[in-house]
């Protein structure tokens, strides 16, 4: 899509439900895909998300090497993580945490992980992290 549509809010074809809409993107997803949204003109809104090219699309289930951030929260650094806290619905609403030093006890029942203190971003504060990783990273925005 060129700017010149995107300035004029053109109406564009649903890839979800095939209906016009006016397309907008949103939240990047810690696999680099994009979070695109249609309004149509009932008020309806689709989301799916979209990958800003083929390779990213590709990469997208490769390991990353572990982000290095300073915690808005506890300003100590530590690696950026993320799940989804619902895996059927809103399947594009990530929370992030930030993963510190290793702490008595482990996860899960079978492949048992060592338990790592953790503070979870609040959206605002997640916004911003993307905001300054947005920087280094080649993903449109
Ligand atoms: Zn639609
Ligand atoms: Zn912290």
């Amino acid at each position: 899509m060129c700017l010149e549509m995107i300035r004029t809010k053109q109406y564009t074809e649903c890839l979800i439900c095939g209906k016009q809409g006016i397309e907008q993107a949103g939240d990047i997803l810690p696999d680099k895909g994009i979070l695109i949204q249609v309004l149509h003109d009932d008020g309806s809104i689709c989301k799916f998300v979209e990958y800003s090219s083929i390779s990213t699309f590709l990469d997208r289930s490769k390991k990353e090497t572990p982000r290095i951030v300073s915690c808005p929260i506890c300003r100590q650094n530590g690696r950026i993580g993320n799940f989804r806290p619902s895996k059927d619905k809103n399947f594009h609403a990530w929370r992030y945490y930030i993963e510190h030093e290793q702490i008595d006890g482990y996860w899960g029942k079978k492949n048992k992980v060592r338990k790592h203190r953790r503070c979870y971003l609040t959206n605002d504060q997640k916004n911003d992290l993307i905001k300054k990783l947005g920087r280094n990273t080649n993903v449109r925005i």
